[in-house]
């Protein structure tokens, strides 16, 4: 297809739509007190209520409703104070209860937006329509001898969050996909793990000719579970259903898989109708009651959002853009590094410090914030150089400690004092005579060389400016 001058797709706009299923970090599943967990032995966190044993009842863990409902306020939604939960039945094989409890027509959350960087430069908003509370499905394991399920993952809870198909390009849904995944991480409701599967999603993708308002015929691509093959499923079907309007075809609502080794997406069932779930109230929980106090005071516990923080970073401390981008990398970083900014006159410094070693940082900041202060004001102050700093933060990550005791008991410490730094300019005017002769018959550049030594001399240890002015004094300058 990629060979045709006129490809049929330039006659088409795109439309996408995007249903993303994330899943909540809640300790417990959501009806159950199983832990929620990844990569257990397989079947060691189940329970008669997740797997769904005759005569067990599901209680709601309010956690997933406070964790779906602080996902909604990030994205703008109305949190409704009465939802209720339904139960959708389908057959699937990793779901041994015989139906999913979901919301269906009383979402949790509607109406939101999440802003995406737009193509021409600017922002787009892309409309949220809802959110709701679900739980997970279990895991189908295929083996050479048959296929085995794993039920640890059934009834974590998830949020399922629907956009309106306001999408145009791959681009731009990739950007809506890494904006969302920041923000929800960022708060702790999920780690977002596309290739854990606690970030998965659809891709609803219709063309229509250009120009026109109507919506066309949609395909949904299921379980998308990297950016990439997002990305690449949405090229594939662009031209997909450009050929076949192209050839005066007709496309039907239709679900479809991506195989990842071709690139190509597949034909897997026409689409199911609402009906065909045949949704019922579900009859074993009551309605979700919230009050307005309960959502005021989640909102209130809700993060800066990273993207503000990195500006405010930016102004306030002067860091550079990547910079700041480490340090937001995790709430919990973000946060100690903010404690001990506010401690020092070097919080610049101590940005880069932390910067220096980007891997570490998303578990958070293991040091406390004074000490971390204490270490910036070292390097600020130029006692100890940049190199020494960071082996002192090694230190202190690793075992704890006071700062200026580590660069103590490891000899890290600048020497700027006249009798430490004696013996090494004595040393480095004897050992390198020409030098010193070129600067007393003014050649001032043969310093340099002079210094350069002093500096080999106390491995790096001798303070520039003291050494600097002892040689001189020595040379007689
Ligand atoms: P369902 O739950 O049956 O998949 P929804 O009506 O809830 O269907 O839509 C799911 C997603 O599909 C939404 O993100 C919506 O914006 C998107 N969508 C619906 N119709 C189209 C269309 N014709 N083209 C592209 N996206 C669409
Ligand atoms: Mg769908
Ligand atoms: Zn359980």
């Amino acid at each position: 297809m990629g060979e045709n001058r006129n490809r049929p797709a330039a006659s088409y706009e795109t439309v996408i739509g995007l249903e993303t299923h994330i899943a909540l970090k809640t300790e417990t599943k959501a009806f159950c007190s199983c832990a929620v967990t990844f990569g257990a032995e397989p079947n060691t966190h189940c329970c008669p209520v997740c797997l769904g044993m005759p005569g067990a009842l599901p209680v709601l863990n309010e956690k997933a409703v406070e964790y779906a409902a602080k996902a909604g306020l990030l994205l703008h939604c109305r949190v409704s104070l009465v939802s209720h939960m339904d139960r959708k039945q389908y057959f699937y094989p990793d779901l041994p209860k015989g139906y999913q409890i979901s919301q269906d027509d009383e979402p949790l959350c509607t109406d939101g937006w999440l802003e995406i960087p737009a193509a021409g430069g600017g922002k787009k908003r892309v409309r949220i329509e809802r959110i709701h509370l679900e739980e997970d499905a279990g895991k189908l394991i295929h083996t050479a001898e048959g296929t085995l399920i794993d039920c640890n993952r059934c009834g974590v809870p998830l949020i399922e969050i629907v956009t309106k198909p306001d999408f145009r390009s791959a681009e731009e849904v990739v950007a809506y996909l890494q904006e969302l995944r920041e923000i929800i991480r960022f708060a702790g409701l999920s780690d977002c793990r596309m290739n854990e599967g606690s970030l998965r999603c659809d891709v609803n993708l219709s063309l229509r000719p250009r120009g026109s308002e109507e919506l066309g015929e949609r395909a949904e691509l299921k379980n998308l579970n990297s950016f990439q093959f997002a990305a690449k499923a949405i090229a594939f079907e662009e031209e997909r259903q450009a050929a076949v309007l192209a050839s005066g075809g007709t496309l039907f609502p239709e679900t479809r898989g991506f195989c990842e080794e071709t690139g190509e997406t597949y034909a897997m069932r026409r689409k199911e109708s609402q009906d065909d779930y045949r949704f019922l109230p579900e009859p074993d929980l009551p309605p979700v009651v919230l009050t307005q106090d309960q959502i005021d005071r989640w909102r209130s516990e809700l993060p800066e959002p990273p993207a503000e923080r990195r500006a405010r970073y930016e102004s306030e401390y002067g860091l550079s853009h990547e910079t700041a981008a480490l340090l937001t990398v995790s709430r919990a970083a973000a946060d100690r590094f903010e404690e001990a900014a506010a401690r020092t006159p070097w919080a610049r410094q101590l940005a880069n410090l932390l910067a220096a070693d980007p891997e570490r940082l998303e578990a958070g900041i293991p040091v406390a914030a004074q000490s971390l202060a204490e270490l910036a004001a070292l390097l600020g102050e130029g006692s100890v150089g940049a190199a020494a700093a960071r082996r002192i933060l090694d230190e202190m990550w690793a075992h704890g400690g006071d700062p200026r005791e580590i660069a103590a008991r490891l000899g890290l410490l600048k020497l700027s004092d006249r009798a430490s730094l004696l013996p090494f300019a004595e040393q480095a005017v004897a050992a390198n005579g020409r030098a010193a002769a070129d600067f007393r018959a003014g050649k001032t550049a043969a310093l340099q060389a002079l210094l350069g030594d002093v500096m080999r001399r106390s491995h790096g240890r001798a303070d520039p400016a003291a050494a600097r002015a002892l040689l001189l004094e020595l040379l007689g300058g």
